[in-house]
């Protein structure tokens, strides 16, 4: 996910800003403190810039490691507060009932987290190659965030897990290893913690889903037409007609492939064919149409797009598209990096009315629905 984990985009936002607008919500929170990389410490104050007037936000510069960063942060938290929360920047989907319920057992108990059971059953195998048994799953409890402790206990934890230079993967852990009792609070399912690009992929499902974010989807519409002349190969999708006529162009002409590639370009706003592939550019005469597909493509994905569906409709008197729809389909689907049954060509006639039914020319309609990855670079 790179070191900038917390600021890649979800739902167009930066994925930091998710938990926080959830604390920023929660009526029990009078102070938020953002523990971040020093170099991310700009991006982080254009954060807080825009928060509530009634709330304190700081920005705190983090440690190597996690249980640095989060001591970094405690030192920060004004004296005498009551409660304090940890929540991790990767786990976007925090609600208020989390939140709630983290802190009302933190005030009974003294320390509480977030955690579900265990769905999976869980192989204890310390050396990684074999199983040495099965846990029980029924004790298992995976530990979420929010973490919520009486100031002091999570301090004293602190202080003794220094003292003895403890490391731990969580806050709770170094409660429990003195001996103090820690509340479980029935985490959620959805509260997923962002540790690969395939998480960030369902992050934006599941912001979509709890109607969060729009879901991640764009359509864009592509339209071209090319006049048939004699002298010229017939090219559609990358397959050459037996054909005495073929389209007039500057590339090979191919205009089904050219209006899959403004349907592209358009659903990702990245502008048109003839923007990206000027016919003015001598680089591009005869250029194999597909090719150029794949550089859009190409284009669509960097921004975060990948392709979701293509449907084409190739308008002409003849030659008869559908023979040959496989062969076409399968030449957009290697282009557009999809499977060919994410691609659909149909032909039509124009019933021998106007210049398309005389058959002076060739068009082609196409949409293109393009889903979000959620990765940018
Ligand atoms: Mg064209």
């Amino acid at each position: 996910m790179g070191p900038s984990k917390a600021f890649v985009p979800l739902g167009g936002r930066p994925l930091v800003w998710w938990g926080l607008q959830a604390l920023r919500r929660s009526p029990l929170v009078q102070e938020i403190i953002l523990i971040v990389r020093a170099q991310d410490t700009d991006r982080a104050r254009r954060l807080i810039a825009q928060g509530p007037a009634h709330l304190t936000e700081k920005v705190v510069v983090g440690g190597e490691e996690r249980q640095a960063s989060v001591l970094a942060g405690l030192e920060e938290v004004t004296p005498g507060t009551e409660v304090v929360l940890v929540h991790d920047a990767a786990r976007p989907f925090l609600d208020q009932e989390l939140i709630a319920a983290c802190h009302q057992a933190a005030l009974e108990t003294g320390a509480a987290l977030a955690a579900v059971p265990a769905a999976d059953t869980v192989k204890w195998a310390p050396q990684g190659a074999r199983v040495e048994r099965t846990l029980d799953r029924g004790g298992i409890w995976l530990a979420q965030t929010p973490q919520a402790f009486r100031l002091p206990v999570l301090l004293e934890a602190y202080q003794a897990a220094g003292r003895d230079s403890f490391t731990g993967t969580d806050d709770a852990g170094l409660v429990e290893r003195l001996g103090r009792p820690v509340a479980l609070v029935p985490g959620r399912a959805h509260n997923i913690k962002i540790t690969q690009p395939w998480d960030l992929q369902m992050a934006e499902h599941i912001a979509a889903e709890l109607g969060l974010a729009p879901p991640g989807l764009r359509t864009g519409l592509g339209y071209d037409l090319h006049p048939l002349v004699p002298g010229r190969p017939l090219v559609l999708a990358g397959v050459r007609f037996d054909s005495p006529r073929g389209l007039a162009g500057h590339s090979d002409a191919d205009v089904v492939a050219h209006a899959v590639t403004d349907a592209l370009l358009g659903a990702a706003a990245l502008g048109d064919i003839g923007q990206l592939f000027p016919d003015t550019d001598e680089r591009y005469r005869g250029a194999d149409s597909l090719e150029l597909l794949a550089q859009a493509t190409g284009r669509v994905r960097e921004a975060g797009w990948a392709v979701l569906n293509v449907d084409a409709i190739v308008i002409c008197q003849e030659p008869k598209v559908a023979p040959h729809a496989a062969q076409m389909r399968a030449n957009l689907a290697r282009a557009l990096g999809a499977s060919p049954e994410a691609v659909s060509i149909k032909g039509k006639t124009s019933e021998g009315l106007g210049f398309l039914g005389r058959g002076e020319a060739i068009a082609c309609h196409a949409v293109a629905a393009l889903y979000r990855t959620g990765i940018q670079p």
